[in-house]
């Protein structure tokens, strides 16, 4: 039935994204095509851990056969962008342009592409490339490439360069890793979809998320308040766990039957074992401990939130033991399944709730990410520059 419904909101089919000839005589601002690159482009980077984004232009690799250039027009502030930034993850090379949430209009393709044209509206999420040739590539999980996948930012491309992400004007991407964006879709809801919606949309689905099943949804930001729009769409209650008393009123608005203020060592044994799988979107260290018991039997808690490696989350021996229940975490999802969940947004009406700002407002949009003051995705608007 979801594929039949999803069939219906054009989810995924090829042809979909081709524009019409108006449309493929400009880029979507009016502009003529712009030739076969290299591409200059402007981005906000970071130069190092703890400085502030500034301006730097750079090029966008020529047109291989297969890519597509892109003008940006938006793009999402994701948590991601500020543990990689900080490197709260890893070490990184600086100058470095976070941004994967990408949306946008072709401006140029290479010489066999099939899938868009001068004109289409597309996305990028947080993947860029992948050896296609691994058993998760072959079944569309290119994010679990065996081999190394190519992240939109900080990643090693195919030509030795280091990829740089979307709070730019201008990028260039292998088509196989472009989402198709249906005209009924904004651009600007659309970016947020690429990692936000995507990151909880896929283990929805993977733990089979729908009627009759009730869903713990923990922190209400860009990944939270989307799984509960989602969920909630999937035909399931949806019980919200925030620290934030003051997001009650939204988590209703977005779907929960149910919103627990889990702060201040609140008393959760009224909600023990009520949840047959828990999302779980913190992104720092936090008790786990205190949301496994609100697992049925056999239920899972799955953690998509990705703290500091400095500052690991701890289960107690006992935790998980009581009700057989699991714990596991999940990465993004695949190209197809990104293409299906902007359709199932096209479907059934779901939008991100956003905030457009300007480039130069990034590293305040970061300090309100951190304090918790999104409400919910902050869109960086590149038509603005
Ligand atoms: P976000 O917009 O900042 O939302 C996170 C929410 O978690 C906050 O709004 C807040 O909700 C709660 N929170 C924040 N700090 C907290 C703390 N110290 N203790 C308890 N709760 C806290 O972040 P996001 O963009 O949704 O990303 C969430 C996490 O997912 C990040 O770690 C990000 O890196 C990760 N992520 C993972 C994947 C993946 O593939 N697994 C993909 C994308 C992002 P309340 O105010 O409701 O408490
Ligand atoms: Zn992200």
């Amino acid at each position: 039935m979801m594929t039949t419904a999803l069939a219906a909101a054009g989810a995924g089919a090829t042809g979909l994204f081709k524009p019409s000839a108006a449309e493929a005589a400009s880029d979507g601002n009016g502009q003529r095509s712009h030739g076969q690159g290299p591409f200059p482009a402007e981005g906000m980077a970071l130069y190092s851990s703890h400085g502030p984004l500034e301006l730097m232009k750079f090029q966008r690799r020529a047109l291989g056969p297969k890519d597509v250039a892109i003008k940006l027009q938006f793009c999402g502030v994701c948590h991601s962008d500020i543990h990689h930034g900080r490197e709260h993850w890893r070490k990184e090379t600086f100058p470095l342009i976070t941004g994967h949430e990408l949306a946008g209009v072709v401006v140029a393709v290479g010489s066999s592409v099939s899938k868009f044209k001068v004109g289409s509206r597309v996305g990028v999420g947080c993947m860029v490339n992948s050896c296609r040739h691994c058993g998760p590539c072959e079944s569309g999980m290119e994010q679990y490439c065996e081999n190394g996948t190519v992240l939109t930012y900080g990643s090693k491309d195919r030509d030795g360069t280091m990829t740089q992400g979307g709070y730019s004007t201008f990028n260039v991407v292998d088509e196989d890793f472009v989402i198709g964006i249906p005209d009924a879709i904004d651009l600007a809801h659309a970016g947020p979809m690429m990692c936000a919606g995507i990151t909880v949309y896929s283990p929805l689905r993977r733990w089979s998320i729908g009627p009759g099943k009730k869903v713990g949804v923990v922190g209400l930001g860009g990944l939270g308040h989307m799984a509960t729009k989602i969920a909630a769409a999937m035909g399931a209650e949806v019980t919200v766990l925030t620290t934030s008393r003051n997001k009650a009123e939204d988590a209703k608005r977005f779907g929960a039957k149910t919103v627990i203020v889990n702060q201040d060592g609140a008393d959760l044994s009224k909600h023990k074992r009520s949840l047959d799988f828990i999302l779980d979107t913190v992104p720092y260290q936090h008790d786990l401990d205190r949301l496994v018991p609100l697992l049925k039997l056999d239920a899972t808690l799955c953690l998509v939130g990705v703290g500091k490696v400095t500052e690991p989350n701890q289960l107690g021996p006992f935790s998980l033991l009581g009700a057989r229940n699991s714990f596991a975490s999940s990465a993004i999802g695949g190209v197809r399944e990104t293409q299906e969940l902007v359709g199932f947004c096209a479907l059934h009406d779901i939008r991100p709730e956003i905030t457009k700002i300007p480039r130069e407002k990034i590293d305040d949009a970061w300090t309100k990410v951190v304090q918790k003051e999104a409400r919910y995705r902050f869109v960086i608007d590149m038509t603005r520059t």
